[in-house]
């Protein structure tokens, strides 16, 4: 979307034909906000919408947690490096203002219990077509896709995100435990990803139960600036839980911040409700990255479970993408599930995360997610007992027909 323009001391970084941003392929990752050497790039920031509703006393104020944000935060404020600090986050929140703050971990274990489903219930017709299905939690991939390769979009998973289901479930279900009208509710996700406020303004994303899903969005970076604005002194922040009753979230979840995490969650997922039984927990751990560049950004694998193959891959930067799409268009490459996440290492190296100069944190945050992916004692989506209850009490079962209207969406419906 962005290049150079003129010569010597009048080149300036512009987009073609001096067009306005929203008017090109701009897929709002915000990678060229954490990768400009001048640091001339801005996002637009939505901190005072959150400010406005936290002073009104007549609305109920719920955040949700993304995984990727609890690997970043502490970077920022030296607390423990590379470990995860949510429960000085959920801290601060509630200092801030915040009514309840829950962990999009739950709703990414949602995620998983849909799109697993979707998965298998779609693979007839995937040998068939010889094309996959890919993910869709990433909005930036979803916009890429939709405006690159249109041809490509009926091949997205109708899951939406964990963003979005974390809205939906929230002004339904939860709104109805809770005794609250949903208009009275607003949430706010505080996420690593800049393109997560474009998706919530989607049409796509707006229920008649309650206006969006999602209020505002506020990047990792947004979140810090207003833990400064509150006058929170880093070093008084007490570790504290996130609410109920959303607050299981399973080490399934948390890997959705990293590359390849929500391809090997869906597997575990169905493999479950293909056999009957767990595999083991890292049985699909040759779908993590081991780096982004072009060389790296793209792990293939192939698993078998009895006679069922699945041959996926999971790619991470927009430019690995395009090249695996091409691939699959000229029938050079051939997947029954593809992985895509915009950023290069997937949400850990989102552009709303902390900025470092010099040194590239994605791979230390993906890291990070693992271990406590391996530490976790629930590491199966289909384990979570909080999704469960949601299924018995709500939902009755993934794919039922209170989950297509509150959980899936139509991705041919514009971009
Ligand atoms: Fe947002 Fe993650 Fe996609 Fe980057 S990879 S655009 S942070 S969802």
């Amino acid at each position: 979307a962005l290049n150079f323009a003129y010569r010597g001391t009048e080149a300036i970084v512009i987009p073609a034909f001096n067009k306005k941003i929203a008017e090109t392929q701009c897929v709002n990752c915000g990678q060229c906000r954490v990768y400009c050497p001048t640091g001339a790039i801005s996002i637009k920031t939505h901190m005072d919408e959150v400010w406005e509703a936290l002073a009104d006393p007549d609305v109920r104020v719920v955040a949700q947690i993304a995984p990727a944000v609890r690997v970043a935060v502490g970077d920022h404020y030296s607390l423990p490096k590379g470990r995860s600090v949510m429960g000085k986050i959920v801290n601060a929140l509630h200092r801030m203002g915040f009514d309840e703050i829950y962990d999009t971990t739950f709703s990414a274990d949602l995620t998983i219990m849909e799109e697993g489903s979707e998965l298998l219930e779609r693979l007839p017709e995937i040998k068939e077509s010889g094309l996959p299905m890919f993910t869709s939690c990433c909005p930036g991939w979803v916009k890429f896709v939709k405006s690159e390769f249109p041809e490509m979009a009926g091949r997205l998973s109708t899951a939406k995100s964990p963003q979005q289901m974390f809205g939906a479930v929230m002004k339904t279900y939860f709104a109805e435990k809770l005794g609250v009208s949903p208009e009275k509710i607003y949430t706010v996700s505080v996420m690593p990803c800049v393109a997560k406020k474009s998706e919530r303004e989607m049409d796509l994303y707006y229920g008649e139960y309650a206006g969006h899903d999602v209020d505002a969005v506020v990047t990792t970076r947004e979140l810090l600036r207003m833990i400064r604005a509150a006058h929170i002194e880093p070093s008084t922040l007490v570790d504290q839980e996130s609410d109920r009753p959303m607050q299981e979230g399973t080490g399934a979840g948390v890997i959705f911040g990293a590359t390849g995490g929500v391809m090997e969650a869906a597997l575990r997922t169905a493999y479950y409700l293909l056999k009957g039984e767990n595999p083991p927990a890292d049985a699909f751990q040759a779908v993590r990255s081991t780096g982004f560049n072009e060389h790296q950004g793209v792990q293939e694998a192939v698993f078998q479970v009895d006679d069922v193959t699945v041959r996926t891959a999971a790619v991470s930067g927009l430019g690995n993408a395009r090249a695996l799409i091409d691939k699959i268009e000229r029938g050079e490459a051939q997947y029954d599930f593809v992985e895509v996440m915009a950023c290069p290492g997937g949400c850990a190296g989102g552009g709303g995360q902390p900025i470092h100069d010099n040194l590239e944190l994605a791979k230390e945050r993906g890291d990070v997610l693992y271990e406590l992916d391996a530490e976790n004692e629930i590491r199966f989506s289909h384990e979570n007992p909080a999704v469960q209850e949601l299924y018995r009490s709500f939902l009755e079962k993934p794919l039922s027909h209170k989950s297509h209207e509150l959980l899936h969406t139509d991705h041919s419906l514009g971009i």
